[in-house]
């Protein structure tokens, strides 16, 4: 079967984790902060941290935004549901966005529309978290607008973007938020098998990020609420987690970064050649915003006659392309249907939903794979 993502090691990856498990540290040592500051800084952001999975990190990223029971999250419903699933964690509510029909991210007309309706039955959310959907950045600017005139925060899940580019700089500058969200899950861009990075410019964010991944603690006299009682001492100051990263992942996570644009590009010239194969058939390819140079995570097709889905899907499947489809809207889940939400809440998701099929992108894609990919394909929908 032909995966629809996967990892790529190397013998310097291998040399890389290898280093560490022969060091002092497993975890807690150097290769956490290095990695923190190399990829800080191959975004352009001032500081990251470095967490177990993307999960904590928009979990801690919402904490330190001071979300809490009482507020509203506002985000994507063509997610994975860990974007929506941190704003329940802090206790606040969840509402979401319907999306754009071509790029299949938040569309921003639609958030102006009801944070208008919001504003007026006093309803504002105090944070709304966007999704880089398969690797293409949201219209950052224009949200970053709104936040600023009906003062929310933003948090951008870029799970699917690192690599990306956006008005000519990467993703995770947080020029247009305050804190930008990556997963390294194999799936994704480049991995440390579990793990994820929150990048800020705020000093304060960051600070308080590193604290809640480690419990709440602090070893800082400053932060403390009574004076240091000695050089061992140190102060729960507020409710934390252990959301470390070890050292062995962020080892595997350095040494990936040195590939991630070589890993971009080949995205890119894998989906040149579905955009040029598969131009005939009745489907949609995914469509560029040119604001946006995708990390193409993903590439998703969208069938024009929705209800063949399954059918194409499981003869794919059957075919040995080990397709996937990307998202089940998330206030579809039982447990969002619990909350409130029904069928036909967010339309243009849902529509979406229905045709979506991932074919196969990642970076080790043969081209005689991907030819094989391109037949199936074309002998089912030609
Ligand atoms: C993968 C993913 C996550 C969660 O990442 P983990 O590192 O597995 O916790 C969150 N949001 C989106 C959009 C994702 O694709």
């Amino acid at each position: 079967m032909i995966p629809y993502g996967r990892q790529d090691i190397t013998d310097e990856d291998m040399a890389a984790v290898e280093a560490v498990l022969r060091s002092d540290f497993l975890t807690q040592g150097p290769a956490v902060p290095a990695f923190e500051r190399a990829l800080a800084s191959y975004c352009g952001a001032t500081h990251g941290v470095a967490v177990s999975n993307a999960t904590a990190a928009l979990h801690i990223a919402c904490l330190a935004l001071g979300l809490g029971p009482g507020d509203r999250l506002w985000t994507s419903p063509n997610t994975f549901v860990a974007s929506a699933n941190c704003g329940l964690y802090c206790g606040a509510q969840v509402d979401f966005v319907d999306i754009d029909p071509q790029t299949y991210n938040m569309s921003v007309s639609t958030l102006e529309a009801k944070l208008l309706k919001a504003a007026v039955e006093g309803r504002l959310p105090k944070v709304v978290i966007p999704v880089h959907f398969a690797g293409q950045s949201c219209e950052m600017r224009e949200i970053h607008a709104l936040g600023q005139r009906y003062g929310f925060r933003i948090i951008e899940d870029a799970s699917h973007a690192v690599g990306g580019r956006y008005l000519g700089e990467p993703v995770g500058n947080c020029r247009y938020s305050d804190i930008t969200v990556f997963s390294f899950h194999p799936v994704k861009i480049i991995t440390t098998a579990e793990g994820g990075m929150a990048l800020t410019n705020d000093p304060k964010l960051a600070a308080q990020m590193e604290r809640l991944r480690s419990h709440g603690i602090t070893r800082e006299p400053a932060m403390m609420a009574w004076e240091s009682e000695g050089p061992w001492y140190y102060q729960q100051i507020e409710l934390g987690f252990n959301f470390r990263m070890t050292d062995l992942q962020a080892a595997l996570g350095h040494s990936q970064l040195q590939r991630l644009d070589d890993y971009v590009a080949r995205r890119h010239s894998i989906a040149a050649r579905y955009n040029e194969a598969l131009v005939e058939l009745p489907l949609t390819v995914p469509y560029q915003h040119p604001d946006s140079r995708s990390a193409l995570h993903l590439y998703p097709i969208h069938l024009n006659e929705v209800a063949a889905r399954r059918r194409v899907f499981e003869c794919l499947r059957a075919k040995g392309v080990g397709v996937n489809v990307h998202y089940i809207p998330v206030h579809n889940q039982p447990h969002y249907r619990q909350l409130g939400f029904a069928v036909g809440d967010f339309p243009e998701a849902e529509h979406y939903y229905a045709g979506a099929i991932s074919l196969p992108m990642f970076p080790t894609l043969t081209p005689t794979q991907q030819e094989e990919v391109i037949t199936a394909l074309k002998e089912l929908l030609a």
